[in-house]
């Protein structure tokens, strides 16, 4: 009998089915059909898989520290994964400034365009700041208002919206409002916000707390916890199954609802972003198909690259179809254990954590998005200023939710820092999902690269 075709294969059909349904759909006509009809598939799956994942963080951070046991350990592990963390990160966006740099995707090379622009920037400082773009830089200009009106149309805007809000209530509160914002003051309002940080407070506390309760009701603890996390991965193993066809209708949907009825329109859209896309791209493929692979195979004795790919496969191509990193935590678990053998210990306590703070791909693509905008609009940026996005693109993407668009909303802290116009992020906007469903991928692959390298470790000791 044939050998059934394994579940990311089955997946990337899946996408590659909705990629081609939603060209025929823009070819003819049939985006209403697409979005009533195909497209709430796709959501009932995010919303499955989001489902999960809030209470699986909760139960399967509670499950690790429980597993490792001893506190002592479990602050030298903590220490390793938060380190190799942020020197992952801060690799990524080195590499991204680095390529931008290099290849300078926004640059405009006509020098008199240039020097005009120069001269009415010394005059007109406002300007700047409001990020409108100048007679003498027409072309961009026509550019910014096509994206702004497109961005118009785009239901994106009103979720971007609705995050804005929450950056400046954040920003509202005083140097030490994020770590209050750590600590929730109520569990439940902590899942309703969708609050992985705060969520994962709560757990590493009662995680703590029940290893120093007597050692009978400490069982029944451990036990309960450990039953609850078996119900939980059964349940992402029922939803899996339907993956390839949810995975279809995602990608149905989320293009047609880029694109509507006119592709083409679109494209010209796109055509001075796509450079921008492969200077991305190049740094994203990098840190996946080098950076990665090499640290394991710098780190750990019996590495073998395909084996890595086919092991991670399912992460991420669901990393891909969803760009979350939240909704795909549970198959990341589910493949770093099974297939990469990472233990249950290390895993149910560095991925959940490395899903919410660990976010290489998204700090590489905030880093050249920065640099992108500041080319686009002829200001150069001083070593000083590139110095600062390392250190803001690093703790946005600490701070940037694991879900759809996140990178994005936070790439306006990296762009205030360095005194660039945060409304700025409008002008990548149209070709911000693409870059968000590879940049989700590098972010998940990291997570499980790490979570492989933090095991190695503690076997060996
Ligand atoms: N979508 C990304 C993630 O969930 C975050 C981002 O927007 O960069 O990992």
């Amino acid at each position: 009998m044939k050998k059934p075709l394994a579940l990311h294969w089955k997946i990337i059909i899946g996408m590659a089915l909705g990629i081609v349904w939603s060209l025929l759909s823009a070819q003819f006509g049939w985006s209403t059909f697409t979005l009533n009809w195909i497209k709430p598939f796709g959501d009932i799956f995010l919303n499955a898989l989001k489902l999960i994942a809030l209470p699986l963080v909760l139960f399967s951070v509670i499950g690790g520290i429980i597993g490792i046991g001893n506190p002592q350990l479990l602050g030298r592990m903590g220490g390793k994964t938060l380190g190799l963390y942020l020197v992952s990160t801060v690799f990524a966006v080195t590499l991204g400034l680095v390529l931008v740099n290099l290849f300078k995707p926004g640059e405009n090379e006509d020098v008199k365009n240039r020097l005009q622009y120069e001269l009415w920037a010394n005059t007109n400082e406002i300007a700047i700041k409001d990020g409108k773009c100048f007679a003498c830089m027409e072309e961009n200009q026509a550019l910014v208002l096509e994206v702004e009106a497109f961005m118009a149309t785009q239901e994106i805007s009103d979720e971007i919206q609705g995050k804005l809000k929450t950056k400046e209530e954040t920003q509202a509160g005083g140097p030490l409002r994020a770590l209050v914002d750590i600590v929730p003051s109520n569990l439940f309002d902590a899942f309703v916000k969708n609050s992985m940080l705060q969520i994962i407070f709560f757990a590493i506390f009662f995680g703590l707390a029940s290893l120093y309760i007597p050692e009978k009701e400490g069982k029944i603890v451990k036990e309960f916890i450990h039953a609850i996390n078996e119900v939980f991965l059964k349940m992402i193993d029922f939803i899996m199954l339907l993956a390839p066809y949810f995975v279809f209708a995602l990608m149905a949907g989320v293009l047609t609802s880029i694109a509507g009825d006119d592709f083409s329109a679109m494209l010209a859209v796109f055509e001075k972003l796509i450079y921008y896309c492969i200077v991305v791209l190049l740094g994203l493929l990098a840190m996946i198909f080098i950076f990665y692979p090499l640290l394991l195979k710098l780190f750990t004795k019996d590495f073998n690259y395909k084996e890595f790919f086919k092991n991670i496969a399912p992460a991420q191509s669901l990393a891909f179809s969803t760009s979350s990193s939240a909704a795909t935590l549970p198959v990341t678990l589910e493949v770093v254990e099974e297939n990469l053998k990472v233990s249950k210990k290390v895993s149910s306590f560095v991925l959940p954590i490395g899903a919410t703070v660990n976010m290489d791909g998204t700090s590489l693509y905030q880093a050249v998005a920065a640099i992108f905008l500041a080319q686009f609009h002829m200001i150069d940026l001083s070593l000083g200023q590139q110095l600062t996005i390392i250190a803001t693109a690093t703790l946005a993407s600490i701070g940037s939710a694991a879900v759809p668009s996140a990178g994005l909303v936070m790439l306006m802290i990296v762009l205030t820092s360095v005194g660039l116009n945060p409304a700025w992020i409008a002008i990548i906007l149209p070709v911000d999902r693409l870059l968000d469903m590879v940049r989700t991928t590098v972010n998940v692959t990291g997570d499980a690269t790490i979570a492989t390298l933090v095991d190695k470790t503690e076997k060996h000791e």
